[in-house]
């Protein structure tokens, strides 16, 4: 399995908001979409640099293809650039549409000048044929799973909280790397709803756990978190709760701790995080019963 040594990857969805959208609201105007991510952003960069760390960046080949200095910066920083699909919100863009797969990925590598190694699906909704699609194209790891239940949106309660490999057939395997989540309790720790409502410190107890267990802590944050959001359309006010000063805090706050139980952050950038775990000798055992479709469906 993992190993004894404590890894943590801080992984930052990087968008245009489109908070509104997803409740039946009216969407923000292009300009103010753009905008919240990017002064998030902007905080995330000052705070990664700061603590000397790295993280990964799901970045939208939209938000990419108009704020093209900032993902460059971001990449040249040393984090890296992973794929979070050409738009965040419209169409759902699966294996039947991988244009929207190649665009995003085409974008992202025109604008970083590396390919993108790593795969999120926008508000986690990858469907089946998804990975599959995904290996095609020589993706390496994908990072859409919450392997918990989230009411009324999804349950990925049969899914492993800890990385797994995918079957893809004749075409071999691809890494699943879930957001944190307790193996047990299937407490959502590392999904940035959770630590943004119920604070850090419950977060730091859960990190403590998976870390007991041998497994990695995967953190997800939205750029936009870390700005004040104004009152949108149809948007309740938990999505809201707590964003701006205190969810800068709060990000302080995991990576002291995470610095304070020992991760070796220095110069470990996402990208070398998720070399280790495609390492990992995957249990056999586990394989067969762990493909692709049949799990996505349920
Ligand atoms: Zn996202």
């Amino acid at each position: 399995m993992a190993g004894s040594r404590r890894v943590f990857c801080l992984t930052i969805d990087l968008e245009e908001c489109t908070l509104p959208q997803e409740f039946g609201g009216r969407p923000l105007g292009e300009e103010e979409s753009l905008g919240l991510s990017e002064a998030g952003a902007h905080r995330l960069l000052k705070i990664i640099e700061s603590e000397g760390i790295r993280a990964t960046f799901f970045v939208t080949g939209f938000f990419t293809s108009k704020r093209p200095r900032l993902v460059k910066e971001i990449a040249d920083m040393g984090n890296e650039v992973a794929n979070h699909g050409l738009r965040h919100y419209g169409p759902v863009l699966g294996p039947s549409e991988p244009n929207g797969l190649l665009k995003s990925g085409e974008i992202l590598e025109r604008v970083t000048g590396g390919r993108p190694l790593g795969y999120r699906e926008p508000r986690l909704r990858i469907g089946p044929g998804m990975i599959g699609a995904l290996k095609r194209l020589g993706y390496a790891y994908d990072s859409s799973i919450l392997p918990a239940c989230v009411p009324g949106r999804y349950s990925r309660l049969r899914m492993r909280p800890a990385p797994f490999a995918w079957d893809c057939g004749k075409a071999g395997r691809l890494i699943e790397i879930p957001i944190s989540a307790t193996p047990i309790l299937r407490i959502p720790a590392g999904w940035w709803w959770f630590r943004k409502n119920f604070g850090d410190r419950i977060c730091r107890i859960c990190f403590d756990a998976i870390w007991r267990l041998g497994l990695p802590v995967i953190c997800n944050i939205h750029a936009w978190e870390l700005s004040e959001l104004p009152r949108m359309e149809r948007v309740p006010a938990h999505v809201r709760f707590n964003c701006g000063p205190p969810s800068e805090a709060q990000v302080k706050g995991i990576i002291a701790h995470g610095k304070s139980a020992g991760v070796p952050y220095d110069a470990r950038s996402g990208r070398e995080n998720f070399k280790e775990y495609r390492e990992i000798e995957f249990d056999r055992a586990h394989l067969g019963s762990w493909t692709g479709a049949a799990l996505l469906d349920s």
